[in-house]
């Protein structure tokens, strides 16, 4: 069962944010906190159209507030803050769940034979559809586990067509090279995994290189450090596409040393 959204998010109409609610939101996600004051007032901004773009609707019983939208959306916009709204073309929807969800799948063998089967998700990214989160794992935030990035960077990988953990890149970026990176990386991570080592990421990670772009962007964004410590011609790639050093915004407050 869905629920619609307050008036102030109507369509077509971007509405000034309460300041105040603003405010909380920023405090809530401290990942935002090394952001310049230029540039949280450009997020504000962005969040402000995206919000009057996008239309947000929930499952029961969860309700929606302005808070949860506000949060999802400014996290969301937080990719494509230095790219702008275009990036996120083409689909309108955003579902919140309560809590994880059971998507049923459905699978053909090499011998034609359908296998179905229900997988449970905190997120999900439909191409040219909505955009479907568990609102309980987007609260955890914060550490290096973002569920609302990693379905907005499905959403760009998604831009150009495949969905491949390729988007789609700039000028003067080499398809190739980020292939061999990303690939690189995600090989290591296998192996890793394999080892038995400790993951510094997500091993859902190693699910595919598709999820391996989406959870090293929330690495990206979250625990810049960590992904530049371990696998740094990723986070040089990463910070080509997504034009943001997360890591300099780091430094000033000392979280390195
Ligand atoms: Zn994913």
């Amino acid at each position: 069962m869905m629920r619609k959204l307050f008036a102030w998010l109507s369509p077509h109409r971007p509405q000034a944010l309460p300041e105040a609610l603003w405010q909380n939101t920023v405090a809530t996600l401290p990942f935002l906190r090394g952001l310049s004051a230029e540039e949280l007032e450009r997020l504000k901004s962005l969040t402000e159209q995206f919000l009057a773009e996008k239309s947000f609707s929930a499952v029961e019983p969860l309700e929606l507030s302005d808070a949860i939208c506000l949060s999802i959306a400014a996290q969301g916009c937080l990719p494509i803050l230095n790219l702008g709204l275009g990036w996120y073309r083409g689909w309108l929807g955003i579902v919140v769940y309560p809590d994880e969800f059971v998507i049923p799948r459905e699978v053909q063998d090499e011998d034609g034979v359908v296998h179905r089967y229900d997988e449970v998700a905190a997120g999900e990214a439909w191409e040219g559809g909505p955009l479907l989160v568990s609102w309980s794992d987007a609260q955890l935030a914060g550490e290096g586990y973002n569920v609302v990035i990693h379905e907005f960077a499905h959403k760009l990988d998604m831009l150009n067509g495949e969905i491949d953990g390729i988007p789609p890149l700039h000028p003067g970026m080499d398809e190739n090279v980020w292939s061999r990176v990303l690939l690189d990386a995600y090989d290591d991570l296998c192996d890793r995994l394999d080892a038995g080592d400790e993951c510094v990421i997500d091993p859902y990670a190693a699910e595919d290189p598709t999820e391996f772009f989406a959870v090293a962007s929330e690495v990206f964004f979250e625990t810049p450090d960590l992904l530049n410590t371990h696998y740094p011609l990723l986070y040089a790639q990463f910070a080509s596409f997504y034009r943001q050093d997360p890591l300099s915004r780091m430094r000033p407050r000392g979280l390195l040393d």
